[in-house]
């Protein structure tokens, strides 16, 4: 029996690649489209940013828009 693995995105869970002609590795994890992949980049730095200075970013309150 060969078991057949199957690679899926780990942002929208595709299983195919899109933009690329095969799939992006980052960090073991496996990404369709450079978008996925920068998708996952941004969310990891503001991860890691939040982790490194909790407080920097939980005392910077947003302003409100103005126009
Ligand atoms: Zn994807």
């Amino acid at each position: 029996m060969r078991r057949k693995t199957l690679t899926i995105c780990e942002i929208c869970g595709g299983s195919q690649p899109s933009g690329t002609a095969d799939f992006l590795v980052f960090h073991c994890l496996t990404f369709c489209s450079p978008g996925c992949l920068d998708d996952y980049r941004a969310a990891d730095d503001v991860r890691r940013a939040e982790k490194e200075a909790p407080r920097a970013t939980l005392s910077k309150s947003p302003r409100p828009r103005a126009a």
